[in-house]
């Protein structure tokens, strides 16, 4: 293992290498309740080349290699379940190109969304990308290799994997490729019209490469933005509130919510609903627009819209949504978990009932709720759980509720999201076995030597 040490250290230099006890242990574990398994190294590259030459090194010496960003991505997928080399992306940082016209930036695999968000806003005002509501530490590549979400999901095309218009990979064996129109030509504007080989990287949790840059779409950012509140306590309201809203085709972003803290909300669902426009005209237009979707709940009096106080609305408006972070830790202790499962609108009612069931019944407490993807093409329903993570027991009682909801996420017809280990093999085991097949064999091409990201949709 020393000449191992040693090899690194001349691919990245002696700074960026370490297999000191203390950076082990931090890099061992996430906010999560996955147990912590410790790497042997950790290696900070800082350019493509020396990602291709440590993955180079440690394909030949079958050492697993585990990529990651924030690490933040909660449910262990960061955590080297079998040692090895943690691959921390994050001195990889740079902003290479925004292409104005064809509404595009293509960043390094370690920048972050804060990064790029503060790049746009100070040199390309008039653009902006599709932000998560995770702390801006967390990266563009770590949130598409997990197929994550944003604030521009509902109104701009879905899935943040659906917005990637290229990429840079250093595959398991070491080579560097290119894939989308910066294999072929020098701008990264499109996947299509090529095979589209990006999906081999999106949703695969770093099993079958290290992304090293990513093409990413840019949209307009409207100056105007504003913020409807809709307030409801019949839960079997939920889908169609949502569509109504969403067929209007006047909202930025749509987020449903429902807690039992604070108090005063406790009972009722909130629907958050985000506008921007170019003008003052164009916002109170669309703000009618919505509230007229809506007359039907409003004159029977079974739902209505909230008078939002200029404090609240101050945060309701922010991007990220801060609210989400500050809940994270509500229980103190830094524990914090959520299922976010991809389903489809209808079954929101359902997922909201199992949540609370599942909860009240191991006695833990909840944020649930959901952030509409595409035009109502599906939602992530979250079921989200803070935990003391010095209080073991309540670690273990928010280790059970995750399973459970894994499990009934399942059954609801939902895809449980970026899940631990545990909830992969739920996945497979339901999976078409064709379909289980063909994942084998493409990681049994792209990696003979199984050293990416070893337990993730491992087929047993
Ligand atoms: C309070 C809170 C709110 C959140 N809200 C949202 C939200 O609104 N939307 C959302 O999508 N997520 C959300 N998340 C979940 C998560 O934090 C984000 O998805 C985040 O973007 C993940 O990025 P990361 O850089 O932390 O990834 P990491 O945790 O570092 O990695 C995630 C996965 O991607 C792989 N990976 C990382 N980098 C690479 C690479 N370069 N090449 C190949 N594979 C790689 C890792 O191996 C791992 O499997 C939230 C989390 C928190 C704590």
């Amino acid at each position: 293992m020393d000449q191992i040490h040693e090899r690194l250290t001349e691919i990245v230099g002696a700074a960026y290498v370490s297999d000191a006890a203390e950076e082990k242990f931090i890099y061992s574990r996430d906010q999560g309740v996955q147990e912590p398994h410790a790497p042997d190294y950790v290696v900070l590259p800082g350019s493509a080349e020396e990602v291709s030459a440590v993955v180079g090194l440690a394909n030949r010496e079958k050492i697993p290699v585990v990529p990651m960003g924030g690490g933040l991505v909660l449910s262990g997928l960061t955590i080297p379940q079998k040692g090895g080399i943690v691959l921390d992306m994050k001195r990889m940082n740079r902003i290479i190109e925004v292409n104005e016209k064809s509404h595009y930036a293509v960043v390094e695999a370690g920048t972050s969304q804060g990064m790029l968000d503060a790049y746009l806003k100070k040199h390309h005002s008039a653009l902006k990308h599709s932000l998560p509501d995770a702390p801006p530490v967390a990266t563009i590549a770590g949130n598409i290799a997990i197929h994550g979400s944003g604030h521009l999901s509902q109104s701009e095309g879905g899935f943040h994997s659906e917005m990637v218009t290229g990429l840079e990979v250093v595959l398991p064996t070491g080579e560097l490729v290119r894939l989308g129109s910066c294999s072929t030509v020098p701008g990264w504007f499109s996947r299509a019209p090529l095979p589209d080989l990006v999906g081999l990287f999106l949703g695969w949790n770093g099993t079958t490469g290290v992304i090293t840059k990513v093409g990413i779409k840019l949209y307009p950012r409207p100056p105007y933005h504003d913020v409807l509140v809709f307030m409801t306590e019949d839960i079997d309201a939920a889908p169609d509130i949502l569509c109504r809203i969403i067929n209007t085709g006047m909202a930025e972003d749509i987020n449903y919510a429902l807690a039992p803290k604070p108090d005063y909300l406790n009972g009722f669902q909130m629907t958050v609903i985000n506008i921007t426009a170019h003008s003052e005209e164009e916002l109170g237009m669309k703000k009618k627009i919505i509230r007229e979707s809506l007359r039907h709940y409003f004159e029977t009096k079974e739902a209505g819209f909230m008078p939002v106080p200029p404090n609240l609305k101050a945060n309701f408006l922010e991007v990220p949504q801060k609210a989400l972070s500050k809940f994270a830790d509500v229980r103190k202790g830094g524990g914090f978990e959520y299922v976010g499962a991809i389903m489809p609108l209808e079954k929101i009612p359902q997922a909201c009932r199992a949540g609370m069931e599942i909860t009240g019944r191991i006695g833990i407490t909840y944020s649930l709720g959901a952030r509409i993807i595409g035009r109502g093409h599906s939602a992530m329903f979250f079921f989200a759980y803070p935990f003391n993570r010095a209080d073991a027991s309540e670690v273990g009682k928010v280790a059970r509720a995750l399973e459970e909801t894994n499990e009934t996420a399942l059954k609801l017809g939902g895809i449980p999201w970026k899940t631990e280990i545990s909830g992969q093999q739920l996945i497979l085991r339901q999976m078409d076995p064709q379909t289980r097949e063909l994942m084998e064999k493409i990681r049994g091409v792209l990696d003979p030597n199984r050293i990416m990201n070893p337990g993730n949709w491992e087929v047993a």
